[in-house]
Order: structure tokens, then sequence, then C-alpha cells
């Protein structure tokens, strides 16, 4: 690639790495003729299914927007920060794999439930009170009732046992 200092169009690559645990490739370059030297980036571009709204509108995947639903949901919540963006990779493997070229907001919907669920009862119910709006008070209900009875699962005794020392 072209030198961004003086424009020649020979560099050459000193150094390269995989960083981002593999996913991206890091070069040093230098410029044969001003020798000043500068950093590229190498990445994969994958192409992610659009988002088909309930409304039938479509928008861009949106990565950004996906992890602030997580974080809002994890606030004040003992979640590691590996362990959440790990969920995040996790649910955007499992959208490319399906290889489809659109998926509907709810099955994006699902799957971060999904991944709270795992994560944090607290941020689980949380979530899925917002995002399903309270539409289906009956379900909502019947998952409360549900993760009530299996005393290791419920909200309450998930947040007193890790609040932690009396
Ligand atoms: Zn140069």
């Amino acid at each position: 690639m072209h030198c961004p200092f003086c424009g020649a169009n020979d560099t050459r690559v000193t150094d390269s790495r995989l960083v981002a645990e593999g996913d991206q490739v890091r070069r040093r370059r230098q410029c044969a003729s001003c020798h000043e030297r500068f950093t590229t980036y190498e990445t994969a571009e994958l192409v992610m299914p659009r988002v088909v709204k309930s409304d039938g509108s479509r928008e861009s995947f949106n990565e950004a927007k996906l992890r602030a639903g997580m974080l809002r949901a994890l606030e004040k919540r003992p979640v590691s920060a590996e362990a959440i963006e790990a969920s995040v990779e996790r649910i955007r493997q499992s959208l490319r794999a399906k290889g489809d070229r659109e998926v509907n907001a709810r099955e994006i919907g699902e799957a971060v439930m999904k991944a709270l669920s795992n994560l944090d009862q607290v941020a689980y119910i949380r979530f899925a009170s917002v995002y399903r709006k309270f539409q289906d008070l009956d379900e909502f209900r019947a998952e409360i009732d549900r993760l009530s009875q299996d005393p290791d699962q419920s909200p309450v005794a998930a947040s007193s046992h890790r609040g932690g020392e009396h």
C-alpha cells in the first residue's frame, strides 16, 4: 500500500502478528522512500444478516446496540466484561452461522435472553421485562414462577447469594 506520509508506493512489512485472539492481523510497515513507519490492521469482512423489525422495516445488524442492551440489563451485576464479550461473540457467530440474509429482530432478542439467562438471572428478568414490554404478561409471569420455583435459579436467591458477606 501507499505510504500515508509521502505517498510513495513502495512500503514493506517489517512485522506481522495475530491480535484480537487471532481475528486480526497487525502489520508494521515502513516506507522505502521516507522511512516513516505505520501500522495496518487486517480483519475478515463478515457479512451479518439484515435485521427485520416487527413492523417489517429492515436495518443493519448493530453489534453496539446489542451490547448496549445487554450492558443495561447487566448494570451493577457481578458479571465480568470478558463473559459479556464472549456472549456477544457467541450471538454474532450463531446469527452468521444460520447463513440467512435476513434475521428477525425477535430471534436476536430471544438469543440475548438466552445468553443473559446463562449469565445472570436478574439481568435476564430485567431484559425480558423490557424486551417483551409486558405484552405477554402471562408468559412473563409463568417465567418468573418457573424461576422462583427453582431456588437456585430464583432472582431473589441469586442476588442475596451473590450479594455476599453478612
Ligand atoms: Zn513515505
